[in-house]
């Protein structure tokens, strides 16, 4: 099968929002002339960011969702997406299950996939998005200030738990592993809960990297620093089977999670709930963000943490 075969046969639906899909050299979109248009793009490497054997249709879900993410962090509605692929070889059955996961996720965010491209290489994905977000109304990294709430959608380290499970680290009970590893394969992006704190997040970003990682960013881009409660991080169930000291690193650094973490005017707590409520997701206030530099960890009991070993504040480094 050729490149333009293998597009026409697994990735050339017709598109009914954009003005022009795949088949000509450009796409054509046509964003809402009061917007400001929210673009993003994500490289899954196979052996990197996930394991080869990772079933077709999550990782063809995955590979999108994470995109979505990087939309909803921005508060962005998805429009469309783009996917460039390199394939070891031309695996019917593989392409017809990672097509599924793909349009899967694309119809459950009316995103629409309007073109991309295919070569033969070592096995890597690459999408882009596009989507659309009121003008100046794109919530960033920069934005939070001192006496700011801190926020955490959903559940942390979960997708972390996923991966040690397959790779045979860890023992669950089956709801605790069933969910672990839906958090690791079919991770959740928040869109809707992104686009409701428009107006009500000071700065927001997703974590992919892992809380502290991804909170570190928004710190250095509002010149701020952040106490954390480390007794209010979300736990997902079975938490507890991990050795102790993995608990609070799993939390701060399990990367993949793809909540969204941000900050918000401390008289807009009961706002930030009602709008989370409104999503159908749920929101834990983890902190405050401070004046000073750095991110200080603290127990009920005002007890500190130090940070994990060998983290540091500037995120989780790819070519490392
Ligand atoms: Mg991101």
């Amino acid at each position: 099968m050729g490149e333009f075969d293998l597009i026409r046969r697994f990735f050339s639906r017709p598109v009914t929002r954009a003005v022009l899909g795949g088949g000509d050299d450009c796409a054509l979109i046509a964003p809402n002339p009061d917007c400001d248009l929210a673009i993003s793009s994500d490289m899954l490497v196979a052996g990197r960011h996930f394991l080869v054997e990772t079933d077709a249709a999550r990782l063809g879900w995955k590979s999108l969702a994470v995109n979505l993410s990087d939309l909803a962090a921005c508060s962005a509605r998805p429009l469309a997406c783009t996917l460039a692929l390199a394939l070891p070889a031309v695996r019917e059955d593989w392409l017809a299950a990672f097509a599924a996961g793909l349009y899967d996720c694309a119809d459950r965010y009316d995103c629409e996939l309007i073109g991309g491209d295919t070569t033969r290489g070592p096995l890597t994905i690459s999408i882009s998005v596009f989507g659309e977000v009121p003008r100046g109304s794109a919530i960033r990294r920069s934005g939070a200030s001192p006496g700011d709430s801190i926020w955490v959608s959903g559940l942390l380290g979960q997708a972390t738990a996923g991966l040690k499970l397959a790779q045979g680290q860890l023992e669950l009970p089956e709801d605790a592993a069933r969910a672990a590893l839906a958090a690791l394969e079919r991770p959740v992006p928040r869109v809707e809960l992104g686009i409701a704190l428009r107006g009500l997040a000071s700065a927001m970003i997703d974590v992919s990297d892992g809380l502290a990682a991804d909170l570190g960013h928004i710190l250095f881009a509002s010149h701020a620093g952040a106490v954390l409660d480390v007794d209010a991080l979300p736990r997902f169930a079975g938490m507890e089977l991990l050795a102790s000291d993995e608990q609070l690193t799993c939390l701060l650094t399990g990367g993949d999670d793809y909540e969204l973490c941000f900050t918000s005017r401390p008289d807009h707590d009961a706002r930030v709930f009602a709008a989370a409520r409104g999503a159908g997701v749920p929101v834990t206030r983890i902190g405050r963000i401070n004046a000073d530099s750095g991110l200080k960890l603290v127990g009920g009991d005002q007890r500190e943490f130090a940070l994990p070993p060998g983290f540091s504040l500037k995120g989780f480094d790819h070519f490392g």
